[in-house]
């Protein structure tokens, strides 16, 4: 089972993605986190990575799409993966498609986590305060979700012209957001 998050920063696809992971027992692949693990380990990937990141830039496709073949043809991903944060651009999401059918993978859905602007702000800033990402500053913030707003928002559009958009509401509980998910999954 295949299945990407997709949402704007801070809407909690991290959080669902672990549970849903651990609840059909595939990887749950965070490009971000996979990122933050380049940066620790000081790779020269993880150096370029850091300054565009911590400005709240995307990272270039190109190295993107890379990194998620790599993943994706290991035998790991062969049962499943929920994915989360990317794609990120419709130059992305086309790769991704042509990855998957070369793979001759079909994804299973595409969840949409939808929260109001406001909480995504709030839940940004408390959490940049309790983990110390510097790309959670306020001024940061603002900028990440302009650059979703213009580059990753119009992903929704190309997924929902293949019938393949879910959107779920993100209010409320963990709990509840999970039961949505599940329940779109066909799931209980
Ligand atoms: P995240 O943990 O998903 O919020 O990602 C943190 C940061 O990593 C983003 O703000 C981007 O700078 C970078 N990043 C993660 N995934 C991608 C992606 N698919 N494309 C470009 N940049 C990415």
């Amino acid at each position: 089972m295949h299945i990407i998050l997709f949402g704007p920063p801070g809407v909690g696809k991290g959080t669902q993605a672990k549970i849903l992971s651990e609840k059909f027992h595939i990887p749950h692949i965070s490009t971000g986190d996979r990122l933050r693990m380049e940066i620790k380990n000081e790779t020269d990937l993880g150096l370029k990575a850091k300054v565009l990141m911590d400005a709240g830039n995307l990272v270039p496709d190109d190295v993107m799409i890379e990194m998620i073949k790599k993943v994706l043809i290991s035998p790991d991903c062969k049962n499943g993966i929920i994915l989360d944060g990317f794609p990120r651009t419709v130059a992305q999401a086309v790769a991704l498609k042509k990855i998957f059918e070369d793979l001759s993978i079909t994804p299973r859905k595409v969840l949409f986590i939808e929260v109001s602007v406001e909480r995504i702000m709030e839940r940004l800033v408390r959490r940049g305060a309790m983990e110390h990402r510097v790309d959670d500053s306020p001024e940061t913030v603002v900028k990440r979700i302009a650059i979703y707003n213009n580059k990753t928002s119009p992903v929704k559009d190309y997924y929902a012209q293949q019938g393949l958009l879910s959107s779920i509401n993100g209010e409320g509980t963990v709990e509840e957001v999970q039961q949505r998910m599940l329940t779109e999954l066909g799931v209980q």
